[in-house]
């Protein structure tokens, strides 16, 4: 058992973590504020190849796995600057592109994903299927060469930056006449694609989007992988990726939050001379969410070592405990926080309630606490299925 990064992974959480310290969580709240995108902390990302850490060499990327971008959303998320189109657009797209997309589709889009000047997101989730992904009702068409693709999608996020969005969609299966999962890359311009944006009351520079998909028309090619037998494991390739980075995101958020407070329990003193770090009351709490927080890291880390060594169904079990276990820290860390910085606490200038909002979302998404609750009793403690 090895506890220790190797030294190019030290490498690399000490250079992003001096990437994301260069803008900061004001930054981040700034271009919120604003209705802009981390336009230039991506780009720079992208440029000093941080965004195509787990690409292979051949397509621009680092040639690394899930360990190393989980290590760069944790970073980049621990210097306040928590970016959630990391695990859309090189997590889950890039992932399931190099692993299930055809040639031709590996060379078109990986070298832009490596460099971060392509994003593509994912979409998924729809209005009335919910957590219920065997009910999608977008379905895709035959007509002649070409697919049509019609449909609603919900919470899509990032859809006004990216080029593309992986949709994932329903064909009919010649053999069996049943519905079966297929995935799309679809411009995000097509004729027929339009979408609006969600008012979400989470502060962040990426936003959520409805999508209407009415007839789009795409070309055969537009089909992920070279037939529909792709269309299942591809999904399922793109699951683990994410779960691991946005547990790492989450996990980065936890420490950023904490390490805030402690700076600020440690000297603000109301009592005389003593801080009011000094008062159990106040550190307690803190210590109990940096414990959460590391237990946290440990099970990401499991889990990512799993995945890299391609034992899916273990790094599905510890990516999904790893999922839950920073959700429910990183708003454990983010509101303990808040209520040791007391008033100030509450202020933009300090910066933690600005997060309040992103860490309950991530209790929500992009799998509920419940559906992970769901997963482990059914998987792992042998429990029939409840739904
Ligand atoms: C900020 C944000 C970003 C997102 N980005 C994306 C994105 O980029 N792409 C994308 O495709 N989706 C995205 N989503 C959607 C997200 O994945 C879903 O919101 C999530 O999967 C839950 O689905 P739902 O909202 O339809 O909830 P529902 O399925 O309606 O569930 C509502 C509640 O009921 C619970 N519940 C449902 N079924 C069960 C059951 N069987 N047992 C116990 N409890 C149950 C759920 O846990 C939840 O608490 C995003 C969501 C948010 C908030």
């Amino acid at each position: 058992m090895n506890f220790d990064l190797t030294p190019e992974q030290d490498q690399l959480r000490d250079a992003v973590r001096a990437l994301g310290r260069k803008y900061g969580h004001g930054y981040f709240v700034e271009k919120a504020k604003a209705g802009e995108h981390t336009t230039e902390l991506w780009n720079e990302a992208g440029r000093l190849g941080y965004l195509g850490v787990n690409i292979p060499t051949e397509y621009g990327g680092g040639g690394g796995g899930i360990t190393e971008l989980a290590i760069v959303c944790e970073e980049l998320a621990a210097a306040g600057c928590p970016l959630l189109l990391l695990v859309v657009s090189p997590a889950i797209a890039a992932t399931v592109i190099a692993k299930h997309g055809t040639d031709e589709q590996r060379k078109r889009h990986l070298p832009g994903l490596a460099d971060g000047s392509q994003k593509i997101v994912f979409a998924i989730t729809e209005p009335e299927a919910g957590s219920n992904f065997h009910r999608l009702g977008t379905v895709a068409r035959r007509d002649g060469d070409d697919w049509l693709l019609s449909g609603r999608k919900c919470y899509i996020s990032g859809v006004d930056e990216a080029n593309h969005v992986l949709v994932v969609a329903r064909t009919e299966d010649a053999s069996t006449g049943k519905l079966k999962p297929a995935l799309f890359i679809v411009p995000t311009d097509a004729p027929g694609l339009t979408r609006s944006k969600l008012d979400m009351e989470i502060l962040s520079p990426e936003n959520q989007f409805l999508l209407y998909l009415d007839d789009v028309r795409l070309p055969a090619d537009a089909l992920l992988g070279e037939s529909l037998d792709a269309g299942l494991p591809a999904l399922f390739a793109g699951l683990n990726p994410e779960r691991i980075t946005v547990a790492a995101m989450g996990a980065g958020t936890g420490r950023y939050a904490i390490e805030r407070a402690s700076d600020y329990t440690a000297t603000r003193k109301v009592w005389g001379g003593r801080s009011i770090g000094s008062h159990q009351g106040v550190a307690h709490p803190l210590a109990h969410a940096a414990v959460q927080v590391e237990l946290t890291r440990l099970m990401i880390n499991k889990a990512a070592t799993l995945y890299d060594a391609g034992r899916d169904l273990e790094a599905g079990v510890a990516g999904n405990m790893a999922k839950y276990a920073a959700g429910e820290a990183a708003a454990l860390a983010v509101d303990t926080a808040v209520q040791a910085l007391g008033g100030a606490g509450m202020t933009t200038e300090y910066g933690v309630a600005t997060l309040l909002g992103a860490v309950r979302a991530g209790r929500i998404a992009p799998v509920s606490r419940e559906m992970i609750l769901n997963f482990v009793a059914q998987h792992v403690l042998g429990q029939d299925k409840s739904y």
